[in-house]
């Protein structure tokens, strides 16, 4: 089997500096004798430890059900959410090294991380068949902390499931933020609830194709609010088949 510059490079770099678990702190390493490491910034401890979702899970959040399912498939923290989309799915709980790994891509510059990331999208078969000729659109962020941050994490994770489903998705970042909810702390809880609702708008030019299949992509799905805003933007614009797919749920 030949080796790529890319892989080669990558292994003397591994050598001179070896990688440490984003979790744990830990050496990662291979997990055979020439097999490269699955995971490269999560040591296989920590990688036993992910929890990964599985069916049957709540249809909104993606958050999986435990033992027995009684009644309705929505989760008792989707009530009262009034979902703008289908259904929502995520590929693991948002603790551990699942934490770590979008603390290190949000706040460190971790873009290296993301190929952890991948694997782990790769890692939920049912996840990767519902977003197959999907295109996927990120929760976009306002201007101001685009420019803070250097990058959309979003839009980053998009393009990883993207690459993780293969062909047949596609990014399309066609929402942007008109409202920086970040800087209205000092608002009231219903005051803020009622700008977000507005927060989101087409970019300009955007055109959407109600026979496609629209995906929103998040890091975390906490309520919920932020993504549902981000639905009733695109299904204003016309979007009809539209569900949504966060990386952790928190
Ligand atoms: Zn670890
Ligand atoms: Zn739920």
């Amino acid at each position: 089997m030949g080796v790529s510059a890319a892989d080669f490079i990558r292994d003397l770099s591994d050598v001179i500096f070896p990688p440490s678990c984003v979790h744990c702190r830990a050496l990662v390493e291979p997990s055979g004798a020439e097999e490269r490491p699955a995971f490269r910034h999560v040591c296989q401890r920590c990688v036993s430890q992910l929890e990964f979702v599985r069916p049957p899970h709540c249809t909104t959040c993606g958050h999986p059900f435990y033992g027995v399912v009684e009644g309705g498939r929505m989760c008792v923290k989707c009530e009262g959410l009034d979902p703008a989309f289908r259904e929502g799915r995520t590929a693991v709980l948002f603790k551990g090294a699942a934490r770590s790994l979008v603390i290190e891509l949000k706040y460190h510059r971790g873009l290296h991380v993301l190929e952890d990331m991948t694997e782990i999208f790769r890692r939920v078969p049912e996840l990767i068949a519902h977003v197959r000729g999907a295109t996927l659109v990120p929760v976009p962020l306002h201007p101001r902390k685009a420019r803070e941050r250097g990058y959309n994490q979003a839009l980053l994770l998009a393009q990883a499931l993207a690459a993780a489903a293969g062909e047949g998705a596609r990014v399309e970042p066609l929402l942007r933020r008109v409202v920086d909810t970040q800087t209205q702390t000092a608002f009231d809880r219903r005051t803020r609830m009622a700008n977000l609702k507005n927060a989101f708008a087409l970019v300009r030019g955007a055109d959407l194709n109600p026979s496609l299949h629209y995906v929103l992509v998040d890091d975390v799905f906490t309520t919920g609010s932020t993504l549902n805003s981000c639905a009733r933007a695109l299904r204003r614009a016309g979007a009809v088949n539209l569900d949504v797919v966060t990386f952790g749920h928190g």
